[in-house]
């Protein structure tokens, strides 16, 4: 069996980067900034919980990367007073697999299941009797002795986690109680995180100049620190180590981050929609096959921030860049009316 520890192993993810991360991922619900609403009502479900020495109901966490939907899982083992494994869809690629760490777990643990919509058909199968019941049913030998026995688990909950809830099944969805979606990060809380993180890897960093890296970050706590980290090295060389504004605005602007924190992704699909199709409308699929991305992934990790932030419109008939996107590339808008003469 794979080891299970390794939830970024699609993602690149340096063993520093994780390093990194895992020192600064809050513990508490107390020191988790933002998404208010999310940590209210779990809060008061992990009391429940608890009170009634229960596992806590199925838990399905869905939004763009790097939002915090790992560190909740863990702060919601942590105030459960509960152990915490870590998988991820892609891992368990057996079911094998899965059996494996169902039974490991101890009463009422949290098993955290990064990218759920990556299970294998097979694979969530076998998951729909464990959420259920607590029970698997395995098959062991192969040919005519092939037998399945029956293992009953503790009951422990589940934590799925996806940046794609469009492709969860619907009898996996309807098999979490508490269904979650969390949203982009503020200036003032992500610049909250900044500051925080300065304050615990013993960084020298004024206010002013964590409110730069937060309005550079796309409302993402893991953009923010990662900028934090990258300009603590400008500190460092160009200045006396101490991270003020002019120098954070010299590492932002040296290291070619956006004004709004759009990352390449985000100028392509922009781009994309100005220079080939005028603008828009045009359709999600049409987009994604210009950019060369997956249409979903389009759909639920880039376009929230980009009609958040004001750059592109969702209308009846598709897409459509505003005047902030042409604005922000220095563009003139197409003028529709004066093709039609
Ligand atoms: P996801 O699982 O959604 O991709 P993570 O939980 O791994 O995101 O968070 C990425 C990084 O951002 C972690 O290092 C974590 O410390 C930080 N982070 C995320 N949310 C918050 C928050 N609300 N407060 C403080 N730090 C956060």
């Amino acid at each position: 069996m794979q080891e299970h520890f390794d939830i970024r192993d699609n993602q690149n993810f340096q063993d520093t980067d994780r390093d990194f991360e895992n020192a600064l991922r809050p513990l508490t619900f107390g020191s988790f900034s933002g998404q208010e609403k999310i940590v209210e009502n779990l809060k008061i479900f992990v009391s429940a919980a608890r009170m009634r020495g229960e596992s806590l109901d199925h838990v399905l966490l869905h939004g763009p990367p790097g939002l915090g939907k790992t560190t909740l899982s863990s702060i919601i083992a942590n105030e459960l007073g509960v152990g915490f494994k870590v998988t991820s869809g892609p891992v368990l690629d057996k079911p094998g697999d899965l059996a494996g760490i169902l039974t490991s777990l101890e009463r009422n643990d949290v098993l955290f299941i990064d990218e759920i919509h990556r299970l294998s058909p097979i694979v969530e199968e076998y998951l729909y009797s464990a959420m259920e019941d607590f029970r698997i049913d395995i098959l062991i030998d192969k040919g005519p002795s092939a037998r399945s026995i029956q293992i009953d688990l503790n009951p422990f909950t589940l934590v799925g986690a996806t940046t794609r809830s469009g492709l969860l099944t619907s009898p996996l969805r309807a098999r979490f109680g508490i269904n979650m979606h969390l949203e982009y990060y503020d200036i003032d809380t992500l610049t909250q995180i900044v500051l925080r993180s300065a304050d615990i890897l013993q960084i020298a960093c004024e206010r002013n100049a964590a409110e730069e890296i937060a309005s550079r970050s796309r409302g993402t706590p893991r953009v923010a620190n990662a900028l934090l980290r990258r300009v603590r090295d400008f500190a460092q060389v160009k200045g006396n180590g101490r991270i003020d504004k002019a120098i954070s605005t010299y590492a932002l602007e040296a290291l070619n981050i956006d004004r709004y924190g759009l990352d390449e992704i985000d100028h392509k699909i922009l781009l994309t929609i100005m220079d080939k199709f005028n603008g828009g409308p045009v359709g999600i699929s049409t987009i994604a096959t210009a950019v060369g991305d997956d249409a979903g992934t389009i759909e639920e990790v880039y376009e929230p921030f980009l009609i958040k932030e004001g750059f592109l419109k969702r209308t009846p008939r598709g897409r459509e860049v505003t005047e902030l996107a042409y604005r922000h590339f220095d563009r003139k808008p197409f003028n529709r009316q004066e093709t039609l003469f």
